[in-house]
């Protein structure tokens, strides 16, 4: 069994439900502390945080990721114990499998394996690990950030190890994320008798066409990397039970996953100018998920693009699709944000499981990046 594999079924091992860790990173750190770390541990709350660096000059290149996981859902679907790694048929299962222990397990021992190789190569490498990305996601990554950003410590490159990949390990990389906005919509309207409805005034109807215009307005065309916007209803709920009574209020909730060519205060105004415009009285919570983020063409990607195609042969499709990620509290800090990692299929799912092949494909994929970037790389080129 490679190093990496025995990594990964460590850790799975560990029931690390959000917030908890169940000493994974302590596991790590222990690892990178042998190989020249300097390490810190950052709590907040409930949620464990590590920051671990090796190297005191620039570029920075950051690994990123988390060591929580989802709930098991229904054990009884489970073909095993979700959190006794178990391997068939050339496929390793357990919740975190995917999502994202084997990628951590990945990076280690790609660090571990590059340090010897190259111990004098440039630059610094840094891990940020938390404990909170399948949760609340407020004390993991974007603590982290904030205690960096504070103190001016920088980072250049950094690579999360989410499972970005759709069949085969590094088949797409993510050079960014949607950004996605909530809203809690309440629309008042006036209860009474469905006979008398001169009386009463219906907010079913009222909202009714401004919810056509939101759901059928072309919000943009999206650009080369980014779908369009889109806007989704969630939750729709009015009326008493009764069927002779015409509510007094209407609840929606409501999604928009955005492209970097809109702006939250833009979003927000559209929504807002469209009620107005129908007589709709309301009042609207509005909750931001996370801003879009987009890192263009530059050297991580190339650099990345080409880790990939050294083990595959196939350039990987660069991609923005999915949910939100914690890169995008990083994305902020001034660096270049990429994902790479294993097939994402059964991510959040039972049976949860990543190919063995694909976790030593992805080793072998990091080790090429740090390669590319901290030993190829003439210094005039890596901005
Ligand atoms: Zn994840």
């Amino acid at each position: 069994m490679s190093q990496a594999v025995d990594l990964t079924r460590d850790l799975l091992a560990r029931r690390s439900v959000t917030p908890a860790d169940e000493g994974c990173q302590e596991l790590i750190a222990r690892r990178l502390a042998d190989i020249g770390f300097v390490i810190e541990h950052l709590p907040f709350g409930s949620v464990t945080n590590l920051w671990a660096r090796r190297g005191g000059s620039g570029p920075v290149f950051c690994f990123a990721g988390h060591t929580d996981v989802v709930p098991t859902g229904p054990l009884e679907e489970w073909r095993s114990d979700p959190f006794v790694p178990a391997e068939r048929d050339g496929v390793l299962y357990g919740r975190g499998a995917a999502d994202m222990k084997s990628g951590l397990a990945a990076m280690v021992t790609a660090v571990e394996e590059f340090v010897v190789a190259y111990p004098a190569h440039s630059g610094s490498i840094a891990f940020l690990v938390t404990s909170d990305e399948e949760g609340p996601s407020v004390d993991g990554t974007r603590r982290v950030a904030e205690v960096l950003r504070s103190r001016g410590e920088h980072i250049d490159w950094c690579l999360v190890g989410e499972p970005s990949s759709e069949v085969s390990a590094g088949d797409t990389i993510k050079v960014g994320r949607r950004g996605s906005l909530s809203g809690r919509l309440t629309v008042h309207g006036i209860q009474g008798h469905i006979a008398y409805p001169q009386l009463a005034e219906n907010p079913v109807h009222t909202l009714a066409p401004a919810l056509a215009e939101l759901v059928g307005r072309k919000w943009d065309a999206g650009t080369e990397h980014f779908q369009p916007t889109s806007f989704q209803v969630s939750n729709l709920a009015a009326g008493t039970g009764a069927p002779n009574v015409i509510p007094g209020e209407l609840k929606v909730r409501f999604n928009l996953r955005y492209s970097p060519v809109q702006t939250l205060s833009k979003l927000k105004a559209t929504v807002e100018e469209i009620l107005h415009r129908h007589g709709v009285r309301y009042t609207l919570e509005w909750y931001v998920s996370g801003e879009p983020f987009y890192t263009a063409p530059g050297v991580l990607s190339g650099a990345v693009a080409a880790a990939v195609a050294e083990v595959t042969g196939v350039p990987p499709k660069l991609s923005t699709g999915g949910g939100t990620s914690d890169g995008r509290f990083i994305a902020p800090l001034g660096a270049q944000v990429v994902e790479l990692g294993v097939v994402n299929a059964s991510i959040h799912k039972v049976n949860e499981c990543v190919r063995v092949a694909d976790i030593d494909a992805l080793q072998r994929m990091y080790v090429n990046v740090l390669r590319r970037l901290l030993v190829d790389t003439h210094p005039s080129e890596r901005r």
